[in-house]
């Protein structure tokens, strides 16, 4: 097992100027713009690419040759300082790579992770589709259905995906479906459906709060028919599990909450990039700004609310350091991933809301960017498990009872 260091290592430190590089001279300056077109930023996007910074590659490296598990978050917390919206343009397709690595069998990686990527050149996106209009935080409520047609060796896929990051615009789409809804959660399966399938379509683009050039939308499938190859683990592996659960012995943890379990810190990490970033603003701009003849921050009631932000900010790189870490060794304890992504949610709504305040009217305009990163933020305490679902998560840890 790796110690637990809080001092990067020299390729953790060209890791992260490198990315601050670019969120300083890329994101920050288009981001804006991207903001209020609400489209994704596919330029920007490129411009990663043909540094290196978006593509399959870039992810094996920080997802598999770190034992730290600092990399990524390191990483994230300079992409989204730079830009949220943007940030999840880039991040987006990671969801699917880990939907297929949590499940997929390591030559379904190699074939399908790449293709949620594609080059500079050529670029393509992935989705992750586990949500549905009727079930968010109930994953046991899926209804998309999945259907063995043996004689064809296909699946049969049917049924509606809600809130899907780049949903009907990726080229690979990872999808969630029930193949025996006697057995809840634990009857689910991820499949993959490659490019140009047909009966994949996608339903209403979402208008959002924030992260507004990250696409979402619904993903429809109709009769759509996957080779069943497209089966992430296989199918033997697949009727061993439902065995195993049919018999009431338990069985893998579901193949969403696999996925959502092991990104956590990752997306507390994205959270705290924009609370610094709101933070670094408004420290400056309070220097600066004067009123009644001295510069804001001479008052108290400014000065604290900085000295409380940047002790929170504080706080929650601590805890999103030390679950990447208990992550990457398998060591978790009492849910620390799900604390570290609560609490960078909540900092970083509260963090964003506090630099409004500061800002005062500026704040609240559209001219500054801290309104934007307060949009950004929300959405931290909402996707990849709700606050509410954290909390839970975290008091079923703590208790070892099932609290509902
Ligand atoms: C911008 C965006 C991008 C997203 N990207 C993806 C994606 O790529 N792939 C994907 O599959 N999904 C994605 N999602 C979906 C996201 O994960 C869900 O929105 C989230 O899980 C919450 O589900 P819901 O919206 O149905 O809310 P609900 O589950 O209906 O929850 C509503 C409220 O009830 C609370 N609640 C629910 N159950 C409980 C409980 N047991 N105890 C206490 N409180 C409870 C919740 O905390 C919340 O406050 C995305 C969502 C958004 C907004």
């Amino acid at each position: 097992m790796t110690d637990f260091n809080l001092s990067l290592n020299e390729d953790q430190l060209t890791l992260q100027k490198w990315v601050h590089g670019f969120a300083e001279d890329v994101m920050r300056p288009a981001a804006e713009e991207w903001d209020e077109r609400e489209e994704f930023p596919w330029p920007v996007v490129e411009q990663a690419a043909e540094i290196g910074l978006y593509g399959w590659e870039i992810m094996a490296e920080l997802m598999m040759n770190d034992p730290t598990g600092l990399s990524m978050v390191v990483a994230l917390e300079e992409l989204f300082w730079g830009d949220a919206g943007i940030g999840m343009a880039l991040m987006g397709s990671g969801l699917a790579a880990a939907g297929i690595a949590a499940s997929g069998l390591p030559e379904q990686v190699m074939e399908w992770v790449p293709q949620c990527y594609g080059d500079a050149s050529d670029l393509k996106v992935g989705a992750f589709c586990a949500s549905e209009p009727d079930a968010g935080s109930d994953v046991g409520g899926y209804r998309t259905s999945a259907r063995y047609d043996e004689a064809k060796d296909e699946w049969i896929l049917n049924g509606t995906k809600a809130w899907i990051t780049n949903g009907g615009i990726a080229n690979v789409h990872v999808v969630v479906a029930v193949v025996d809804p006697e057995l809840g959660s634990k009857g689910h399966a991820s499949f993959i459906v490659p490019p140009g399938t047909e009966g994949l379509s996608m339903g209403q683009k979402y208008k959002k709060h924030g992260i507004r050039a990250s696409h979402t939308a619904e993903v429809v499938l109709d009769d759509v028919r996957v080779p069943g190859r497209c089966l992430l683990g296989g199918k033997e592996k697949l009727d061993e599990r439902l065995a195993r659960v049919r018999r009431g012995e338990s069985g893998n943890a579901q193949a969403a909450m696999q996925t959502f379990e092991a990104t956590r810190p990752a997306v507390g990490a994205q959270a705290l990039g924009i609370a610094r970033a709101a933070y670094e603003y408004s420290l400056d701009y309070a220097k600066e700004r004067h009123a009644f003849g001295k510069p804001i921050i001479m008052n108290q009631g400014i000065a604290f609310m900085l000295a409380d932000m940047a002790t929170e900010i504080e706080a929650t790189r601590g805890m999103i350091w030390r679950a990447a870490w208990l992550g990457k060794q398998r060591a978790f304890k009492n849910a620390e991933g799900s604390m570290a992504k609560m609490k960078a949610g909540r900092v970083a709504t509260w963090v964003t809301e506090r630099a409004i305040q500061i800002l005062g009217g500026y704040g609240y305009t559209r001219e500054y960017p801290v309104e934007r990163w307060h949009r950004d933020a929300k959405i931290h305490d909402i996707f990849e498990g709700t606050e509410q679902i954290q909390q839970l998560v975290i008091s079923r840890a703590i208790s070892g009872l099932r609290i509902e």
